[in-house]
Parts: structure tokens; C-alpha cells; sequence
């Protein structure tokens, strides 16, 4: 059996590539680096039922592709996949790296499926991503679950509830990382070191450094155990830093979620049904600019900027049915005014947004799969797509907060997923993958999907090199 106990005498051994972390990034590359030959043991952090942080509330994956297959609608070629991120980047990426991963990612589909992972046909709705993106089936968790079957009848060893606190690492060389388990420290050495242990999207503290005192209303939307110990750790240790710190994926949750792990299920899909206001019950942004997957990512941002970092998605009977449901029902009322009052928002402050925003719709043909031509005029700001009169009791309402999906801040790699030092220097054993390196890919924005493309191409890749590493 593979699962390991800290006493094990097993655990004294020099590891051929230890492995931190337990998601998609860190299985991906400890089955690559197993199947090189090396030794391989995997820490994870949270207990067996949990693992895998945030890949459990994952759905699909990104990669490219030059023909329909069973799953996929149609081709997604190289090109196309680096234009979608140069756009949602705004070019604020390693474009070599990220070229180098978009052509590996052709070969993932492949390889996944390889591991044991299935796919299935996309899910409708506002998702717009039959084409692109592949959905596990059973999603993120029953994904994971192959991975770690794979990995242990390879001979990958696990241990859980072993979070890495600290790291012997000097002149760009790791020799040995500390592991507390059960209260107890070990001590584990290894030829070479894989990173995957995610961004520090839920150590609040360290988000506060960039956001202020506002992040103390942000939900955490997956693992509470990716806290940037071993990033933080990696960075005071001479690896090079990339990307901004107050850069991430954050999206607009529903306010009732709790403050960790809420997952998928509280992420409301309904902004470009209706109008979004704040405590003021002001509208602030145009509601329909683009297509969903092409402006979610920016609605945790544009909450975060609000008076309590609150806000509130309007809408009408119309349009209740239109979107994939979310955990908690709507909040709903039979006038806009009674409506105010379950929110706490001024009747008459919100009676007088919708009315304005009813009065600036022109007629148009309601079309919420394309950009349709249902556009206010003469607001500010304006509705440009799907706008239609919130006119038809009952009336509805969600709240919803700034949930953080996860940083990126991260560790600077090269297309060996080698991590470099501050002094320019390649690190001599060390390679990162995941959410702990997307920064090099990911300057700002984000693609639905592209989260698990960098853990698994790069998983991969770290796994690979880190056995080679350890060889030589
Ligand atoms: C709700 C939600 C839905 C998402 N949906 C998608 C999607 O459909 N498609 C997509 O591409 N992306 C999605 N993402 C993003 C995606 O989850 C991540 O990009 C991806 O899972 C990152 O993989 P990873 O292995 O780097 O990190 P994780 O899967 O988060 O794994 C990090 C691991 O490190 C462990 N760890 C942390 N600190 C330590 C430590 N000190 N010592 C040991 N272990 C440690 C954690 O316990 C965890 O197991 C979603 C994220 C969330 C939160």
C-alpha cells in the first residue's frame, strides 16, 4: 500500500522527488516523475478526504486541439488557444512559455486519459465552452480520485495531514523539507523538489498586505489549506518572484457561502440576466459587455471595489430559469420596494436604478447565446447586451461577495518548470507547478479552464525533469 504513516522507517530514505502538495499539479507530476523511474512521495496537507485542494471543484480543463473528437465539438488550434489568452491578458504573459505550454497542452487530452481520467460532453447554460474545454466526468474529485489510484498502484507514496513548513534549500539547491505531522516534525530529504502546493489565496492575512482591510470580506472559494507556506517560503529562499500580487482569479459568489470551500455551487451565472447594484443600490458596471466565460473573472474585482464589498444581482420572473441554478434560492419579493427591504438597500434609491435602467432599454431579439442587440440608452453605465425591462413579478435578488479562486504570485519557472533564482541562475533541483507558478502565465485575466492546463502541463513537465534531476 502506498499511504504512508510519519513513522514509517520509510520516510527516513532519501526521496528521488518529493513531491508538495496534492492536487491536479502535484499527481500529474508525481505520476511523471514515477514513471521516469524515480522514487517518489507526495505530502499533502489536508487529510485523505480532503485532498487535492482546489482541483476537487474543478469541471474542465483547456487544451488545444485540431479536430472534433467525442467530447469536443470542433478544433482548437494552437493559435486560437494563444490569441483567447493574449486577449483575456492583455499580453501580460511569458509568451514563449505560455506558446510552449499551449503546445504541450495538444498532448494532455491524450496523456490525462492515459491516467485513468474520463471526460464527457460539456455543460449548457451560459458556459459557451462545448469546443474548448473538456469536462471530467464525475468532475474535479472523481478526477483526482484516478489520478491517486494511478499513482499508487505506480508506487507513489502519499502522506496526508503532512503540510511542509519548512524548506532546507541554500544557493538554489533544496536538500530536505520539513513536514509536521500530527503535531510531530520530520524531517524528509529528497534529490530534487516538486512544488505544487497552490497560490495563498486563503491566508487572509498575506491578502491584506495588497488589498487593505477589504479582504477581510473576501470568500475563499476552494481549499483553506493553500496559504502560500512553501511559495512564501521558496520567495525568502532566493527564487525569483513573478507576477502581481494583487492579481487572481476572483469572481462573484453568493454572499451566504461559507468562508472556505464553498466550491462551484455557490458561483451565481445570472449578472448578464439583470442589473447588479451596491449597498447604494447604484449600478457600477455595463452588466453585458461580453459573453459570460469571457467577463466572470472580472466580477470578484469590480465587488471588491464597492462600499462593503457587497453587492446585488436584480432580475425578474423572466429570467429565473435561464441559468444554472446555485445553491441558495434567489431572495424573492413581490414589488421592487419589498425587495429593498429583505436586502436592506433603500426602496426608494432602487425602485428609482430600475426604473432609469427600464426606461433606457431599447427593443431588441433577446439572444443570450450571442451579442444580442437588447441595449440600454443614455445610461450610465450602459447595458450593451441582453438588457430587457426588470419588470414582472416576483422580483428576485442574490447578494454576492468576492470569491477568490486563487493568486498569482508565484514562483518564476523556465519551460523546464525549473524554478530561477533572483540572481538570474536556473535552481539546481527544484521545479514548481500549478497555482504556485501560474503567474508566469497568467499576468492578469483568465480563460475558463486554463487553471488545471498550467497543473497539468506543467505537473508534468516538473515531474519529468525532477526525475531526470535526480538521476543525474
Ligand atoms: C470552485 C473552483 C472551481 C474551479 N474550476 C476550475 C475549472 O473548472 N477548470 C480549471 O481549469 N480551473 C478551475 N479552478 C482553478 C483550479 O482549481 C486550479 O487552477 C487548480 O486546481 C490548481 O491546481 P494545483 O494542483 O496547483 O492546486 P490545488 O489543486 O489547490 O492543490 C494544492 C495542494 O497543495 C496542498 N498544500 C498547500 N499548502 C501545503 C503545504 N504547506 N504542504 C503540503 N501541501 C500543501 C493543498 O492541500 C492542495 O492539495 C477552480 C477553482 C475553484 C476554487
Amino acid at each position: 500500500m502506498a499511504e504512508l504513516r510519519a513513522d514509517d522507517a520509510e520516510l527516513a530514505t532519501r526521496w528521488d522527488v518529493l513531491v508538495v502538495g496534492g492536487g491536479n499539479a502535484a499527481l500529474c507530476a508525481a505520476i511523471a516523475a514515477r514513471r521516469e523511474g524515480a522514487s517518489v512521495l507526495v505530502v499533502e496537507a489536508a487529510s485523505k478526504f480532503y485532498r487535492g485542494g482546489n482541483t476537487r471543484h474543478t469541471r474542465n480543463m483547456r487544451c488545444a486541439h485540431d479536430s472534433a473528437t467525442e467530447i469536443l465539438t470542433g478544433p482548437y488550434t494552437e493559435d486560437e488557444f494563444w490569441e483567447d489568452l493574449l486577449r483575456v491578458t492583455g499580453g501580460e504573459t511569458d509568451e514563449q512559455l505560455a506558446r510552449y505550454m499551449i503546445r504541450e497542452s495538444k498532448d494532455m487530452l491524450p496523456w490525462i486519459v492515459e491516467q485513468g481520467v474520463r471526460f464527457q460532453p460539456s455543460l449548457g447554460g451560459t458556459l459557451s465552452l462545448g469546443r474548448t474545454n473538456s469536462f471530467f466526468l464525475g468532475g474535479g474529485r472523481s478526477m483526482l480520485n484516478a489520478l491517486y489510484r494511478t499513482a499508487e498502484r505506480l508506487g507513489v507514496a502519499v502522506l496526508y495531514e503532512a503540510p511542509a513548513v519548512d524548506l532546507d534549500v541554500a544557493d538554489g539547491q533544496f536538500r530536505s523539507a520539513t513536514i509536521e505531522h500530527k503535531g510531530i516534525r520530520r524531517t524528509i530529504a529528497a534529490k530534487a523538489l516538486v512544488a505544487a502546493a497552490g497560490g495563498f489565496e486563503a491566508n487572509i492575512e498575506w491578502l491584506k498586505q495588497y488589498w487593505g482591510e477589504v479582504a477581510e470580506n473576501f470568500l475563499i472559494r476552494g481549499t483553506p489549506n493553500n496559504r502560500g507556506t512553501v511559495l512564501k517560503l521558496l520567495l525568502d529562499k532566493g527564487v525569483a518572484p513573478i507576477g502581481d500580487p494583487t492579481q487572481c482569479h476572483a469572481v462573484a459568489i453568493d454572499a451566504r457561502a461559507p468562508k472556505f470551500d464553498g466550491g462551484i455551487i455557490t458561483r451565481l451565472d445570472c449578472v448578464v440576466f439583470g442589473i447588479v447594484v451596491n449597498k447604494e443600490a447604484q449600478r457600477f458596471y455595463d452588466e453585458g459587455e461580453d459573453l459570460w466565460p469571457k467577463r466572470y473573472a472580472i466580477w470578484g474585482r469590480l465587488v471588491a471595489a464597492q462600499p462593503d464589498q457587497i453587492a446585488y444581482i436584480i432580475f425578474d420572473t423572466p429570467s429565473l430559469r435561464m441559468f444554472m441554478p446555485s445553491l441558495y434560492p434567489p431572495i424573492e419579493a413581490p414589488s421592487i420596494a419589498a425587495l429593498a427591504a429583505k436586502l436592506e438597500l433603500d426602496a426608494a434609491a432602487l425602485e428609482a436604478t430600475v426604473a432609469g435602467f427600464n426606461a433606457a432599454v431599447r427593443p431588441g431579439d433577446f439572444d443570450h447565446t450571442i451579442l444580442d442587440d437588447c441595449r440600454t440608452e443614455g445610461l450610465t453605465p450602459p447595458k450593451t447586451h441582453w438588457a430587457r425591462r426588470i419588470e414582472t413579478a416576483p422580483f428576485y435578488a442574490y447578494p454576492v461577495r468576492p470569491g477568490i479562486t486563487f493568486t498569482y504570485l508565484g514562483t518564476r519557472v523556465n519551460r523546464e518548470a525549473r524554478m530561477m533564482m533572483k540572481s538570474g541562475a536556473p535552481a539546481s533541483n527544484m521545479f514548481a507547478a500549478g497555482e504556485i507558478m501560474s503567474g508566469n502565465v497568467l499576468g492578469r485575466g483568465y480563460a475558463a479552464g486554463i487553471g488545471m492546463t498550467i497543473g497539468s502541463v506543467f505537473g508534468r513537465i516538473a515531474g519529468r525533469e525532477a526525475a531526470l534531476n535526480a538521476r543525474h
